[in-house]
């Protein structure tokens, strides 16, 4: 059997294990220590932003955003249908209801227009949503001007989950940094990786306060253990943090080599008629790539999206569709949806291929002959 491809896999810089080993050798092994302090700076540099607080999990960060804007049972959250289900998930556990909007065909992410209609909708049907869930998949930047207007109008704020997107810009901007609170994840398979993690971000000093208060179990100021808040454990340990540390590092490497891959498939694909690779609209975006995309027509290439991914897993290569969006998914098939098709379409045609930043010479050739099979 030929070595796996995978679609995404974690790429260690060489000086994650320095700091961990130093976590050790001065005994900060707890989810508190400099490595938390230095990774939440980092992050804050990286993005420009005024505070960060590391977390265990994205999904963490997303739970405790929602908090911070005093979401309860019974209220509305708007989200991106077309995203992961950490997305929604959240919403959910804090017994709100998430109200999914679909997506426009440039970005892929939530559309500004049918995020108009779905908050005028609710407030005609008595409830104003509590807050926007706003998702840049695959890095891909959403459309946050017209998104940001929307909202304004109507005075909303606005969550972006940025798990996929850190390192991506728009207009010169970190994603992360337009909302209220913006969320970052540093999983397994994400661009950078403390192996499971999170990071939740804000202009709002007082807010990433109260997150990084929230998320280790709420205890207030006495010398005894004093709660008035319900609280989490959800801060980031200092062990992982390090890890966390070593990969800024590199994360502008990653990046770069991600939109190497990018460049790769928008080459091999050139001549394909029928497939498109998911790109930028233009040059106000800057997305970080994080896993290539294409979508393949089968009434114009001939192939559809499950050849091409079998043909891959023949030659232990992973691919996988693109996310199927969550006004598909049992589990919240009950939830309102305003739609046009958009999400559930790119859910039939779209393939991610392989994009890791340490994909080698050899494994796009394998890559490339099995498409020029697939497409003789
Ligand atoms: C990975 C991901 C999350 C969840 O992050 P975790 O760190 O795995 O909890 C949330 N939203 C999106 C879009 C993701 O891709």
């Amino acid at each position: 059997m030929k070595t796996k491809i995978w679609l995404s896999s974690p790429h260690m810089g060489g000086e994650e294990q320095a700091f961990v080993k130093e976590a050790f050798d001065k005994n900060w092994i707890a989810p508190l220590g400099p490595n938390v302090n230095g990774f939440e700076e980092d992050l804050q540099k990286y993005n420009e932003i005024t505070a960060a607080a590391a977390l265990s999990a994205g999904t963490a960060a997303l739970h405790l955003a929602m908090i911070l804007l005093g979401v309860k049972t019974g209220d509305d959250v708007i989200a991106s249908s077309f995203t992961f289900s950490a997305t929604i998930n959240p919403i959910t556990y804090l017994g709100a209801t998430p109200v999914l909007v679909d997506s426009e065909s440039e970005t892929w992410n939530m559309s500004p227009v049918l995020l108009e209609e779905a908050i005028k909708d609710r407030i005609f049907k008595g409830k104003k949503p509590k807050a926007i869930m706003v998702v840049h998949l695959y890095g891909m930047p959403a459309q946050m001007d017209e998104i940001l207007k929307v909202a304004d109008r109507y005075s909303i704020p606005v969550i972006e989950d940025a798990a996929e997107a850190l390192g991506s810009k728009l207009n010169g901007q970190a994603l992360g940094t337009f909302g209220k609170l913006g969320v970052y994840s540093f999983n397994g398979n994400k661009i950078i990786t403390t192996s499971g993690g999170g990071a939740l971000v804000s202009d709002d000093k007082e807010m990433i306060a109260k997150a990084r208060f929230l998320a280790t179990q709420a205890r207030d100021a006495a010398p005894h253990y004093q709660h008035s808040h319900i609280g989490f454990n959800y801060r980031m340990s200092n062990i992982v943090a390090g890890i966390g540390r070593g990969q800024m590092l590199v994360l502008d490497d990653h990046i770069a080599l991600r939109r190497a891959n990018h460049q790769f498939y928008q080459d091999l694909f050139k001549d394909v008629v029928g497939v498109e690779v998911f790109t930028e609209p233009d040059e106000k975006y800057f997305s970080n790539h994080w896993l290539s995309c294409v979508t393949m027509d089968p009434e114009v290439c001939g192939v559809s999206r499950e050849d091409l991914r079998l043909a891959m897993e023949n030659e232990n290569i992973e691919c996988r569709p693109l996310w199927k969006p969550m006004h598909m998914q049992p589990v919240f098939a009950d939830c309102p949806f305003y739609g046009d098709g958009t999400s559930e379409r790119l859910f039939e045609i779209g393939l991610c291929l392989p994009s890791g930043s340490n994909m080698s010479e050899a494994d796009r050739e394998r890559i490339a002959a099995v498409v020029k099979t697939v497409f003789k």
